[in-house]
Order: C-alpha cells, then structure tokens, then sequence
C-alpha cells in the first residue's frame, strides 16, 4: 500500500494519520479531551490498532490528547529528547512571544491554572536523523528546533510533517512568527527542511499542505 495521510482538523491544531504498509501512525494528538475524536477517524478508517504516536514538539495543542490514546491504544509516544522533559511536566513552553503571541502567552498562564495538561512521559526519546523502521514505517526525524528546543519534522515518503516551524493558517503561509525558544534556530531548522527537499509539507496548524515551491518561498521573506 502507498502512503496515504489523512489530516485532522483539531480544536486548536492538525493531526494527522498516516497509513503505511505495516498500519497507521498518528502525528501530534491535539489538546487534551480530543482522543475520542481522534479514535474514531482510526476506526472510520478500518483499524483497531495504532502504532506510534509521533510529537513534533511539547505544546498542549499538539500532545494534549497523546497521554489518553496511549492508555486505550497502547501505541508508544515518541519526542525529541529536548522537549520530552517539558512533556513529562505538562509544561508548554512558549519561550518569548512575538506579536500577538504575546497576549496568547499571557492568557496562556491563566487557562494551565484552570485547566492543566496531562502530564506526559515519552516511550521513545528521538534524536535527529533517527530512523523509525524497526517501529513499522520507513521515516526519518528531522530535528528542526526554534520554536521550541526539541521541534521536529517527521520525513515520510516525500512528505514532512512539520509542526510548527510553518503556520499555515493565515492568509499564506509563514514561518512560525509567534513564538520562539529561540528565534535564530527556526531560520536554521527551514534551511534544513528545504535541503531535505520535501514535495508536500503538512504544518500543525491552518490549512494544508504546501508544496516545495511554497516552501522555498518561506526563506527568501
Ligand atoms: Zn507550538
Ligand atoms: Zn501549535
């Protein structure tokens, strides 16, 4: 079977499920209370089995719901070493906040007090340049840090799941412009991406995909 992706438009961010020949993989799990929704687009699509639950990065709306489908599915959770500490807190760390960010950041502090992330421990602690066919599915981590340490893209096929390095949800798509661990290392981290060559980049939020020209485009603004 080729590989198919099927995106998920969440609450706050996108999903996506991936179907390979060896079965499906989740990329990123939404915020909190989202597995429901999730599980049953797995179900819609014909399986009772997941097998990897992939995080680009440690913010709520990308690991929310990661902890609960581990529990029903058993499926392990896998993140780049340098955010799996912020995960395994329930933190999310926006590092410093550009724009609107900086509201959101503020209103961020009061919604964790009333409404906290699960706590998550990773299964699986990548590094770059890993390589997850012993997990069942040939794709390779890319780490691609900036808006937080441990960002990384997920390379399947010749596509790139890329969190949020790229947004896409405004009126065309941008690098990540809010919110930054460091902002040298997201121009860095897109630098990569493109050298990697992806043919449809899949970002964490807005609509989707883009393609290799819109990609490049992102280095020259
Ligand atoms: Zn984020
Ligand atoms: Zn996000």
């Amino acid at each position: 079977m080729a590989l198919k992706v099927v995106s998920l438009k969440l609450f706050m961010s996108r999903a996506y499920l991936v179907e390979h020949s060896g079965g499906v993989i989740l990329v990123d799990a939404g915020i909190p209370g989202e597995e429901g929704r999730i599980l049953r687009k797995i179900e819609s699509l014909g399986y009772d089995d997941l097998g990897l639950i992939f995080i680009t990065h440690a913010h709520v709306d990308h690991y929310g719901s990661a902890a609960a489908l581990r529990e029903i599915t058993g499926a392990p959770i896998a993140v780049h070493r340098a955010d799996s500490e912020a995960m395994s807190l329930g933190e999310t760390r926006l590092g410093t906040a550009r724009g609107r960010g900086r509201l959101v950041k503020r209103m961020y502090s009061t919604i964790q007090r009333f409404w906290p992330t699960p706590p998550t421990t990773a299964d699986i602690l990548l590094e770059d340049g890993d390589d997850l066919t012993n997990l069942g599915l040939k794709a390779r981590v890319l780490h691609t840090p900036g808006h937080t340490l441990g960002s990384s893209s997920l390379l399947v096929g010749d596509g790139a799941f890329v969190g949020d390095l790229v947004t896409a949800s405004g009126r065309s798509p941008r690098l990540q412009r809010y919110f930054a661990e460091s902002w040298p290392l997201l121009r860095t981290s897109l630098k990569r991406l493109i050298d990697t060559a992806p043919q449809i980049v899949h970002p964490g939020h807005g609509r989707n995909p883009l393609g290799s020209v819109e990609l490049r485009r992102l280095a020259l603004n």
